[in-house]
């Protein structure tokens, strides 16, 4: 079987962005690759995280991927940060990459300008750790959001750079999207991206959102002054909740724009916020059991740890080797 990688960040609860545009995909993907999850919590330290909220946080992204139907026992989920090999080949990548490649990235600059006060050297960095986390597992397919495809590229450039002086050391990972609902938008700001470090509570839906505050947060996304439910460029926030709606329910855009054809904007965004909150219901109910029974998330996550270390030390002992670092005795 193909080895598939991916992660998510750690930071805040993770949006229907996260869940339409990542999670709900890989589970589809667990039959046909060896799949690989990482609870991405190195990567969360490039923002200034409260201690104890970042703890829940990785917790609750863990038993998230469960609920959603991801299986520890299956495929192997676990957090970055217990495996130190993640950092140990992320320092050797940095010195085969070039800071001109860096500077193109567009993931830093728009973080480095909503972060003036904290534009510190891991947000730099951070495409060369993901380039470690990919390679160290030797993933052939890696199914990121459209928002993470160039950081994807520079992954295959460091590693064909790699390769071209010290041989076939690393698997050159393609890029799988998704083919449904690739990019979810804000609705408050239907031109950006939904993302869940957003600090407007408005802009983003949550998986562990209830029923009424989905309903309610569907209500107050951003439209345009026209009353057509049409799916047009000009209109970036009805055309985001025809694709939310289309995500969840099946629907093409042209079948969604025919049933709401001649009714108002009220009617259907509560039609939205009520299919979003469907969906959402099963999984809910399976996180709350799994963060009541402390003993089962545990024992997967330590089974889990040890997986991933097996898996990365192979590739990290090699890539030691092959740049001529001593080896141990
Ligand atoms: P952050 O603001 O912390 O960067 P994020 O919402 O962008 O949070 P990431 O942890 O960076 O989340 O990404 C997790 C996964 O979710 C990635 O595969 C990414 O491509 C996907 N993703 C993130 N936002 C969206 C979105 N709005 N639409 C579709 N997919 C998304
Ligand atoms: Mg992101």
């Amino acid at each position: 079987k193909k080895i598939l990688y991916s992660g998510m960040q750690a930071t805040g609860t993770l949006t229907l962005g996260n869940y339409l545009g990542a999670l709900k995909n890989w589970v589809n993907l667990t039959d046909e690759y060896e799949c690989i999850y990482g609870v991405m919590d190195l990567h969360s330290l490039t923002l200034r995280q409260v201690p104890a909220e970042f703890r829940k946080n990785a917790r609750s992204l863990y038993a998230l991927y469960v609920a959603a139907g991801l299986d520890p026992e299956k495929n192997c989920i676990y957090y970055q940060s217990h495996v130190s090999g993640h950092a140990e080949l992320s320092w050797i990548l940095g010195c085969f990459t070039y800071m001109g490649e860096l500077n193109r990235m567009t993931q830093f600059k728009d973080k480095a300008a909503k972060h003036a006060d904290n534009i510190n050297a891991g947000l730099y960095t951070y495409p060369v750790l993901m380039a470690a986390d990919i390679l160290l597992y030797q993933a052939d397919v890696v199914p990121v959001g459209v928002d993470q495809k160039q950081h994807l590229e520079i992954t295959r450039d460091i590693a064909q750079r790699f390769n071209a002086i010290y041989g076939d050391v690393f698997t050159i990972p393609e890029a799988y999207i998704g083919k449904a609902g690739a990019k979810i938008m804000s609705l408050q700001e239907p031109e950006k991206k939904m993302s869940k470090s957003d600090e407007n509570p408005n802009a983003t839906i949550r998986l562990l959102d209830d029923k009424d505050t989905v309903i309610r947060k569907f209500k107050r996304a951003v439209t345009d002054s026209g009353s057509e439910i049409v799916y047009r460029e000009d209109k970036p926030g009805i055309s985001n909740l025809i694709d939310i709606y289309g995500c969840v329910t099946g629907k093409t855009r042209e079948e969604t724009e025919k049933e709401f054809d001649g009714k108002g904007y009220g009617d259907f965004k509560l039609a939205v916020g009520e299919a979003v909150a469907a969906e959402l219901e099963p999984l809910q109910k399976r996180y709350g059991e799994l963060m009541a029974d402390k003993t089962y998330l545990d024992s997967m996550i330590k089974m889990n740890d040890e997986k991933a270390a097996y898996y990365s030390n192979k590739t990290l002992r090699k890539v030691q080797k092959k740049v001529g670092l001593t080896e141990r005795i």
